[in-house]
């Protein structure tokens, strides 16, 4: 059965009842090499267990079952249960389970099913979701190996930014004390049933085994990230001093500390930038 074919999914889906639903983001690829080249490019290893975010009807599960020891697939529309249960019926190594992303606890399900596999994650996420998914992805303490994910183009972007670049943003600076992010390759609206209005593009996510940056107060580092962010147009001198309590003299000290200017923005800072800033002003309280 082809699940990329648009005849099949309005068919699987009208045999249930069901249909599209918007609500949940569901657009569903239509390019089978598509979900054949995002489970391939997810991770290198075949033992992994992969955790899926929103398997619809079952097209890039099927090429992950087919690639990795093992696949648990979270999907939210109980419609599509049915559905996922003919369509992955020859694979045993599939376990669908049904819940939102957002409220399963996530390293409860990795230690029920990862029977010591390492972990990776591959999704074609739901876009209204997007960035709360990484972020609970990433703050869920489990040590995923990477995280591969097709989300919308400039989506893409902001995840990938450099420091200084116009996309650059606080999701940025965060997802850089994770791990390294790469685009993988633009994916065409048209890929789509229904097609979106904004094209999409696959990233991906290689988490580090030890933390690169250790900054000495975790929540005084994310604060800053999120400070310099909320007032991106102001220096970064008013915009902590505005928001956490530390003077515009002790934040400048700080940054000239470091070797930075005191008249700097937030949106020019690396993410090693951060974590040294959130040491300098650490050191001074
Ligand atoms: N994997 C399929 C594909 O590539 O064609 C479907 C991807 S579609 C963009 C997003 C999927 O995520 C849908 O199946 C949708 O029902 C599911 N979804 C949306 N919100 C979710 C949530 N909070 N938790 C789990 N799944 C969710």
């Amino acid at each position: 059965m082809d699940l990329c074919n648009p005849s099949v999914i309005k068919s699987l889906l009208g045999d249930e009842g069901t249909h599209l639903r918007k609500e949940y983001g569901q657009n569903f690829l239509i390019r089978r090499e598509i979900p054949a080249r995002i489970a391939e490019e997810c991770t290198e290893s075949e033992e992994s267990m992969i955790l899926e975010i929103g398997p619809g009807i079952g097209c890039l599960t099927k090429e992950l079952a087919e690639r990795y020891g093992k696949v648990v697939s979270v999907e939210i529309d109980s419609h599509l249960l049915p559905i996922l249960a003919k369509t992955l019926a020859e694979y045993d190594n599939v376990t669908v389970v049904n819940q939102d992303v957002m409220k399963v606890d996530l390293a409860a399900l990795v230690a029920e099913h990862a029977e010591g596999r390492e972990v990776s994650v591959c999704a074609n996420l739901p876009y209204y979701i997007t960035t709360p998914i990484l972020m609970a992805l990433l703050e869920s303490g489990v040590p995923f190996r990477s995280i591969t994910v097709m989300v919308q183009a400039e989506v893409a972007s902001r995840l990938c930014a450099k420091a200084g670049e116009d996309t650059y943003g606080a999701i940025t600076a965060v997802l850089g004390y994770y791990g390294e992010t790469r685009r993988l390759f633009t994916v065409p609206a048209s890929a789509f049933l229904p097609a979106p209005k904004v094209n999409s593009a696959v990233v991906r996510i290689d988490l580090y085994d030890e933390p690169r940056y250790a900054p000495k107060d975790k929540k005084l580092f994310f604060g800053l990230i999120k400070a310099a962010f909320e007032m991106r147009r102001k220096t970064l001198v008013n915009a902590i001093s505005a928001k956490l309590s530390y003077t515009k003299e002790q934040v400048a000290k700080a940054l000239v500390s470091i070797g930075l200017s005191d008249k700097i923005r937030g949106e020019r800072l690396s993410t090693a930038d951060f974590s040294a800033l959130a040491d300098a002003l650490f050191e001074r309280k």
